[in-house]
């Protein structure tokens, strides 16, 4: 490979200005870093009027202004935090009921030009043992996620490197969706959807993703503030440029054929309360712009990387109690918005985590190159991006939803439906789309349940499943007699059936 400072230059060739430019609003880009600390600086503690007001704005699936979640960040008392959270979680039940989608992260490659501060891929870690999959390694991971564990949807993952443009990424999603294996009950192993968790593109690569069968479009910001932006991605590598990242999605979505996009912050780089009014900041930018808002949004928080010292001193460190308020004020906040909390936490605090209103979360999941299928490399610390906090299996995660009383969802219709981006939008915010989804949920969870559950998952995923036909049967019964047609048939072994 020839030398990373001249693959870096040729690369910022690859920023293409007029594609930031014409989003900006003269020289000044949608985050306004005074604006948002004048907002949090002047909100004052709500009373409990106020506060009411703001949630049932949310349990109205309404968009939240700056200002309300100000207002919601300066709540003191417990008790009133405790009503919050109970209605994010109500919030989450009426859009999403009690389905939860679980996915793994597929690492393609982690060869990386930049040099974030944080993360273990950055160039500058020479420890780091550097691997990229070929299109047969991408199958042989593919087969194990399919067909072995069970997964039916993917975020691919991808570092920023010329040798993998958007050639290799498409090559590599189609290879993805390419792979079939027999799973041990004799079903059909198969990824139905494959989310990319990438750098920003250019228009004209994303339309080639999007043909290629491009799921969401995730690009995290890292952090909304500026200063602190410069400070973890130096300038001169691709990263570096704040703006080609900030209008990623206005990219994806100008293409009009990618209307899922997921955005995220890294939390523990700065405030995280100036870090959730970015969020939404950018949120209500693409809502107003496009008429879509985030598909989903993430909300890692910094873990402790192999050879990364710049993890050992963070000022901004985010608390376990912290987590909790921010995930409870981002839920009210943009209550369409399916949310993502992986396995980067530990299972107590997934546990803790998850009922707020989560929507997803991985399992089984692995960070290294390669590690699905090659077992020597697996846990190898140099191999992998951070440090993982929950090695639970898909099956041990799916159990514990259930004895929670949640279904796994592994439908992937909606996608395959059209029902995505501003359709999407409309029908979760109208409720609609859950009639499809509990409907959906149910197929897929026998079929899963069939394929590749343990006795003792089987056990109660069954308890779900026939609470779940009860309510189907009770308050959607024009629906019962179809599902029923078409769960017969996946009992008796069809597969993939949805509507
Ligand atoms: N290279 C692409 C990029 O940076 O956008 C995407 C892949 S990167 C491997 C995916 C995400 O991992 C990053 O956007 C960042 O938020 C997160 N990440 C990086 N270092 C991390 C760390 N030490 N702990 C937790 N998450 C981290
Ligand atoms: Fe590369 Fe992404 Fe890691 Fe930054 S966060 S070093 S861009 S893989």
């Amino acid at each position: 490979m020839p030398a990373l400072l001249n693959e870096t230059e040729a690369w910022a060739r690859r920023i293409v200005p007029d594609q930031v430019h014409r989003y900006m609003s003269g020289d000044q880009d949608f985050i306004n870093d005074d604006k948002i600390h004048e907002i949090l600086r002047t909100a004052v503690v709500p009373s409990r009027q106020r506060v009411d007001e703001i949630l049932a704005k949310s349990l109205a699936v309404e968009t939240l202004s700056p200002e309300e979640v100000a207002a919601l960040l300066r709540v003191q008392d417990p008790e009133t935090w405790a009503r919050m959270r109970a209605t994010g979680a109500e919030v989450k039940r009426r859009v999403y009921d009690n389905r939860i989608v679980t996915f793994a992260p597929l690492y393609l490659s982690n060869h990386c030009v930049n040099d974030c501060s944080y993360c273990g891929l950055r160039r500058s870690n020479t420890a780091m043992a550097r691997r990229t999959l070929s299109l047969d390694e991408v199958k042989k991971e593919t087969a194990v996620l399919a067909g072995e564990i069970g997964h039916k949807r993917l975020i691919a993952v991808y570092g920023e490197h010329p040798a993998f443009d958007v050639h290799y990424m498409v090559d590599t999603l189609r290879a993805i969706y390419e792979t079939k294996t027999t799973t041990p009950g004799g079903g059909r192993g198969e990824i139905r959807r494959v989310n990319v968790n990438a750098a920003p593109q250019t228009v004209e690569d994303l339309k080639v993703l999007a043909e290629a069968g491009l799921g969401t479009f995730q690009v995290f910001q890292e952090t909304y503030h500026h200063d602190t932006y410069a400070q973890v991605h130096p300038a001169g590598t691709m990263k570096g440029d704040y703006r080609w990242r900030l209008y990623a999605m206005h990219r994806a979505l100008e293409t009009e054929i990618i209307d899922d996009v997921g955005l995220g912050v890294l939390f523990g780089l700065y405030d995280w309360r100036f870090e959730v009014l970015g969020l939404l900041t950018h949120n209500i930018e693409l809502e107003t712009r496009f008429g879509i808002g985030a598909h989903t949004i993430s909300f890692p928080r910094l873990e402790p990387a192999a050879h990364t010292p710049f993890l050992d001193h963070l000022p901004y460190r985010v608390s376990d109690d912290d987590f909790e308020k921010l995930v409870t004020v981002l839920r009210l906040a943009i209550p369409h918005a399916g949310m993502i909390i992986t396995a980067r936490e530990s299972a107590d605090v997934r546990r803790r985590i998850l009922p707020l209103g989560c929507t997803q979360t991985d399992a089984s999941t692995k960070i290294g190159v390669g590690a699905y299928s090659d077992h020597a490399s697996t846990q190898d610390g140099d191999r992998q991006q951070f440090v993982l906090g929950d090695t639970r299996t898909l099956d041990e995660v799916v159990r514990e939803l259930a004895e929670k009383g949640c279904i796994t969802s592994f439908c992937t219709a909606g996608y395959r439906c059209g029902r995505t981006g501003r359709c999407i939008m409309e029908l979760l915010r109208s409720g609609t789309e859950g009639k499809f989804c509990k409907l959906n949920a149910v197929l897929t969870f026998r079929e899963w349940l069939d394929d590749f559950a343990s006795p003792e998952t089987r056990v109660v995923g069954h308890k779900v499943l026939a609470a779940e036909l009860a309510e189907v049967k009770t308050k959607n019964p024009h629906a019962y007699p179809r599902l029923m047609e078409s769960y017969n048939r996946i009992v008796a072994g069809e597969r993939d059936l949805y509507f």
